[in-house]
């Protein structure tokens, strides 16, 4: 099979290459515009024969033979997407527009990185995939949270007009190697800030929630969506819906590092959502899925691969 991975020198991306190159039956072509993606992230891929890194931006169109389409390009990480708002929402919108096009003219499957942010600031706990959110169309948050609510529909659109073969998937916060200590989410701020015996930076009163997820259960729940038989569309929530507070987390990164740094609070980003955790019911029933990974044997693994870099 030729496998197209979009954003594959980036967090999920390149962990998701990693896993597919292993079938040697599979070609994978991982493009990337290198925004936030990472030449380190791939590098040891790059000689693989099964493996070709194209740089390309998916805001402009790309013409490849391909059977299936991940398309994971995009900037997720507040700080990152905010940079250029205008650019994250060509990324998702004018990107899908792209890869719907390449999925229909190639007869593929297309499996679309939703996410949690389509719930925006969400009032219904847990979040299922019913709840159409509670998004602001006009804050900083918008460029990602509309572009992605916006690709969504091209998605089912394409679908419904075309019969072109879809996949939704929307991802709640997940941690794991390969995520860019610079990246500005929480767990690689925590993790960082305490291996360097840094103030840890809560952002409000740290009393909102987020529910983490390790990145191979993602990559797990991922690749069998994708091999899921046609009828299944989607939506789907993937995420591990162990819920903390940011305060917890902040004690729990210092506990396992026997970290002494202190934690400062700093002002809540706007829109900043309140609490966030996944109810993964519909993928358990379809995929036969849930995460195996606890957060805690995740964190160790995570805090290995940070001090790995610093090293
Ligand atoms: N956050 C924090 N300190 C940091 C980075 C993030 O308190 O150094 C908070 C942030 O305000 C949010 C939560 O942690 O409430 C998760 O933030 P992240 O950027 O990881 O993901 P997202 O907001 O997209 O869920």
């Amino acid at each position: 099979m030729r496998i197209l991975m979009t954003g594959g020198a980036g967090f999920l991306g390149s962990n998701l290459c990693e896993r597919l190159v292993r079938n040697e039956n599979d070609h994978i072509y991982c493009l990337d515009n290198l925004q936030t993606g990472r030449m380190e992230n791939i590098v040891e891929l790059m000689d693989l024969p099964n493996f070709t890194f194209i740089q390309h931006d998916i805001v402009e169109p790309i013409d490849l033979e391909v059977d299936q389409i991940y398309n994971a390009a995009c900037p997720a990480s507040p700080p990152a997407y905010q940079e250029d708002p205008v650019h994250t929402w060509k990324t998702s919108v004018l990107g899908i527009l792209n890869m719907l096009e390449l999925a229909r003219k190639n007869d593929a499957t297309l499996l679309q990185f939703s996410t949690s942010e389509v719930y925006g600031d969400a009032l219904q706990h847990p979040q299922n995939e019913d709840y159409w959110g509670n998004v602001n169309p006009d804050g900083i948050r918008s460029c990602y949270d509309e572009g992605k609510r916006a690709a969504e529909t091209l998605c089912f659109d394409y679908h419904r007009m075309y019969g072109t073969k879809i996949k939704v998937i929307r991802i709640f916060n997940t941690f794991g190697p390969k995520m860019n200590p610079a990246d500005g989410r929480v767990i690689s701020n925590f993790v960082n800030q305490a291996l360097r015996g840094e103030p840890l930076t809560v952002y409000g009163d740290g009393k909102q929630t987020r529910s983490f997820c390790y990145v191979d259960d993602l990559i797990d729940g991922i690749i069998r969506m994708m091999n899921s038989s046609p009828e299944i569309l989607g939506p789907v929530n993937l995420g591990n819906p162990e819920e903390f507070t940011i305060l917890e987390m902040a004690e729990q990164v210092k506990s396992q590092i026997k970290s002494k740094s202190e934690i400062t609070f700093h002002l809540l980003p706007k829109d900043d959502p309140k609490q966030r955790r996944p109810d993964i019911s519909r993928a358990s029933e379809l995929l036969g899925w849930k995460p195996q990974v606890p957060v805690r044997v995740g964190l160790e693994r995570v805090i290995e691969y940070y001090k790995g870099l610093m090293t």
